[in-house]
């Protein structure tokens, strides 16, 4: 028998998120010993040497249940962005809490406002949840907020938007994100998806957290998988009013982040020289990138990100397929509409050599 008639009708439709290549998928599949993951937008310098020592000073209860309502982690967070800990959600990744904003606030029947080219969490969400979802077309490949705003009906309930976007890079300033609220009703949730955020250098940059105070119906998340380098230990959290935040708490699972993350996020927050070094690593390195990819004649998005969106002229997935067997896996975004673009996360100086020479010798030979 199978069990297609007693799945929900929205779940059959939904479509699986695609990861980047695991390392060891390609050594089992090629043979190769030298790898570069450049596919995930990870931090190539690890984690914080902060965090080991932390987990070594503070072990771990395995068998114990983690705090349930993430005490000290919340206390770190709060005084680190000078933030209410009544109003966090703390999540197993930021993922986990974007998902649980889909399920707090919309269903079947509501509609869900995202970007063309915007993460694909977010499709994802929305159909898991049944609701209804609503992509607005993008603008030079990065959101189109006008639009967006004017794409609201009386059903919307949630708007997600990241900034800076994945897979683009695309970021917006202030004076775009102040038109968008200004045009939003209060009556609409915004999700404000800020994985980016340490990355950017854009003076105009609309920091979320600092616009929490001015709008109820904002929800900001963070992760500390990109800059912070957690990527393994999944862990993120989203600031909201504490109302707003109630309810989502009502939704999480009682333990959704284990003891190790929390007792990891207290120790990587305290150590921002870490995260200044990690930015200071990727502009240099992005510059790399962009002066090779310059030699090759590419194009790409502009980014404020951790990776770069790159036009190679033709269908890229040969290119993918070529990179792999040069032991280079990066990532295809075919399912996201851009069937000649390739995301290149920026990796450290070694990986990035091994990219560089990689593609260098895989274009010309297509
Ligand atoms: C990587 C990423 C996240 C973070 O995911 P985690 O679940 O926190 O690892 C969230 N949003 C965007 C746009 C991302 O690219």
């Amino acid at each position: 028998m199978s069990c297609d008639s007693l799945v929900l009708n929205h779940i059959q439709k939904l479509s699986p998120y695609q990861t980047g290549k695991p390392i060891d998928e390609l050594q089992r599949e090629f043979g190769l010993t030298h790898i570069s993951k450049l596919a995930s937008n990870e931090n190539p310098l690890g984690c914080s040497q902060a965090v080991i020592e932390a987990f070594h000073d503070h072990p771990v209860e395995l068998a114990r249940y983690p705090d349930g309502a993430g005490f000290s982690l919340k206390a770190a967070i709060s005084s680190h962005f000078a933030l209410d800990a009544a109003g966090l959600v703390l999540g197993n990744g930021s993922n986990d809490v974007l998902e649980l904003i889909g399920r707090t606030f919309a269903g079947v029947g509501d509609e869900v406002i995202f970007a063309q080219y915007g993460f694909a969490v977010y499709p994802i969400t929305v159909q898991a949840i049944g609701a209804t979802a609503v992509q607005v077309p993008a603008k030079d490949y990065g959101h189109d907020l006008m639009a967006m705003a004017a794409a609201v009906t009386p059903k919307t309930k949630l708007i997600y938007i990241a900034n800076p976007n994945n897979p683009t890079g695309t970021c917006f300033g202030q004076a775009e994100w102040d038109a968008f609220m200004s045009a939003v009703p209060s009556s609409v949730i915004v999700v404000l998806d800020e994985a980016y955020t340490e990355y950017v250098t854009r003076a105009d940059y609309a920091d979320g957290l600092r616009e929490l105070a001015k709008y109820p119906n904002l929800i900001v998340t963070r992760t500390f998988s990109k800059a912070y380098g957690l990527a393994g230990l999944r862990l993120g959290f989203a600031a909201a009013t504490p109302e707003v935040a109630g309810y989502i708490n009502r939704v999480r699972q009682p333990f959704n982040v284990n003891s190790m993350a929390m007792v990891a996020g207290v120790a990587a927050l305290a150590d921002q020289d870490f995260v200044k070094e990690a930015v200071a690593v990727n502009q240099k390195e992005m510059r790399l990138w962009q002066q090779a990819l310059t030699m090759l004649g590419l194009h790409w998005i502009p980014s404020q990100g951790n990776f770069l969106c790159v036009d190679m002229k033709q269908e890229a997935m040969p290119i993918f397929n070529a990179l792999l067997r040069e032991g280079v896996i990066v990532r295809p975004v075919v399912g996201y509409g851009l069937p000649n673009h390739l995301r290149i996360s920026i990796g450290n100086d070694a990986e990035n050599m091994h990219g560089i020479e990689a593609l260098t010798r895989v274009m010309q030979s297509v």
